[in-house]
């Protein structure tokens, strides 16, 4: 039994049904899990530990519930710089099946130390291809040691190129060797409890690299252990395209017709949604990763947010792969989540100054949406918010910074409208991940230098 007391934080942000910001707020913390939130006065006097938060703003561990974390190991790649979706991901299968099972290792921490970095406390990732023996469990080993709860997703490609798919033939897999593999890590790692380090999810990758088949066994074997379902959905025309000429249904029919709908699935973009799609993702519960910088990157579009919350759909920010973004900034994601919703409303054609002016997101919702929204996509009850009975996930910001200065009559805002910061604290489950700005989990310079090895010898002279 260890107990830890967070108190005189400058503003509490709980997140909770009733959106609570408490003034020289705290929690108290047992065993990892909330106990009590409220004004500091109200809480026990003593811990075993006791964090000072004069001066920061206290907010909810954030959310990502979209990411490929080997894809650090490729950002910025000449070739893939300035091409769409499909030409971007032609560009990179190549390299990619050069990828090791350290590679997968090194990638995940980089990428789980910047989340760290940022205020994230829960990250999904999506692994969706294996060679020269990498697997799954590289990544949720090599996490582990990082502190975050992870959302690892089994990914999955069965459709090569000679079947009519997008991948090379030599980056898919065998649909019996994807299942099989499925099944082993569900058994070896899935944690259904509250509190949860590890949660695993079958996702195979997109329409355009996996078969009907895979998608129907796939959703059989994760209902038969209750266990969450991902893939990419209606990310650009291309696809769109490709859905109607292949399968004669648009993305969301299409899975609709695979039984890849209800409250267990959730699709990473959703750009190219009409009303009805939206409407059919309220009814049965689906959840959306919404990758705000990925879509802008690879100019696939802006997603109807507003819309789709508008509608009761579950929606959750995602960084999206590192070869897309280029980084895993999940506050910075919330800004931009944020502003490109704005660009939307003003190209909607309605003019700003009438009342009848579409919404704008405000900086609140942004943040709800990594926070709460996270948790709803993920299926987490016991985060996303500061509640008792929730985990002890949050983040901590000291608000005396430049890039504050002149915000401070609105903390929370300054947190979404001002430049993105390194948060100072992220703790999980009670634990440090994250002190005085810095990882204390993992040695960054270190690994910042064995990527930077493993990525040159990855590229090596195909850049
Ligand atoms: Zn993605």
């Amino acid at each position: 039994m260890s107990t830890l007391l967070v108190r005189h934080a400058t503003l509490l942000v709980t997140m909770d049904d009733h959106r609570q910001e408490i003034p020289d707020g705290g929690l108290f913390i047992r065993d990892g899990f909330i106990q009590a939130v409220g004004s500091t006065r109200t809480l026990p006097a003593t811990a075993d530990e006791i964090m000072d938060m004069s001066g920061y703003v206290v907010i909810p561990g954030l959310i990502n519930t979209h990411h490929h974390f080997y894809q650090t190991l490729t950002r910025a790649v000449p070739a893939a710089q300035d091409v769409n979706l499909f030409n971007w991901l032609k560009t990179l299968y190549p390299i990619w099946a050069r990828l090791r099972p350290e590679d997968i290792q090194t990638s995940t921490q980089v990428a789980l130390a910047e989340l760290a970095l940022s205020g994230c406390t829960t990250a999904a990732d999506h692994l969706y291809l294996f060679p020269n023996g990498s697997r799954l469990d590289d990544e949720i080993l090599a996490g582990q040691q990082v502190g975050l709860r992870l959302h690892a997703s089994r990914g999955s490609m069965s459709l090569g190129e000679s079947q009519g798919g997008l991948p090379p033939d030599s980056v898919v897999e065998t649909e019996e060797a994807i299942l099989a593999d499925s099944q082993r890590l569900i058994e070896t790692y899935h944690d259904p409890n509250p509190g949860a380090m590890v949660q695993i999810v079958l996702a195979p990758c997109s329409p355009f690299s996996v078969t009907a088949n895979l998608m129907r066994q796939s959703a059989s074997l994760a209902r038969e252990y209750g266990i969450h379902l991902h893939t990419h959905l209606a990310e650009t025309s291309d696809e769109e395209a490709f859905c109607l000429k292949k399968f004669s249904h648009r993305p969301v029919a299409y899975m609709d017709l695979l039984n890849w709908t209800g409250p267990d699935v959730w699709f990473a973009h959703s750009v190219y949604v009409d009303r009805s799609e939206i409407e059919l993702y309220a009814q049965t519960g689906c959840g959306v990763a919404h990758c705000p910088s990925s879509n802008m990157r690879l100019a696939s579009g802006i997603a109807p947010v507003l819309e789709m919350i508008g509608a009761g759909v579950k929606v959750g920010l995602g960084v999206d792969g590192s070869a897309s973004n280029d980084g895993s900034h999940l506050l910075g994601e919330t800004r931009q989540a944020m502003l490109v919703s704005r660009v939307r409303a003003g190209l909607s054609g309605a003019s700003l100054s009438t009342l009848s002016a579409p919404p704008l997101m405000t900086a609140r919702q942004a943040l709800d949406i990594t926070t709460r929204g996270g948790a709803a996509v993920l299926g987490r009850s016991d985060i996303g918010s500061l509640e008792p009975g929730k985990c002890a996930d949050f983040a901590a910001i000291h608000l005396n910074r430049l890039e504050y200065a002149g915000a401070l009559h609105d903390p929370v805002a300054a947190l979404v409208f001002c430049s993105p910061v390194t948060v100072d604290y992220t703790i999980v489950g009670g634990k440090v991940i994250v002190k005085e700005g810095q990882l204390v989990t993992l040695d960054a310079p270190v690994l910042v230098e064995k990527h930077n090895q493993a990525a040159r010898q990855l590229l090596g002279n195909n850049p």
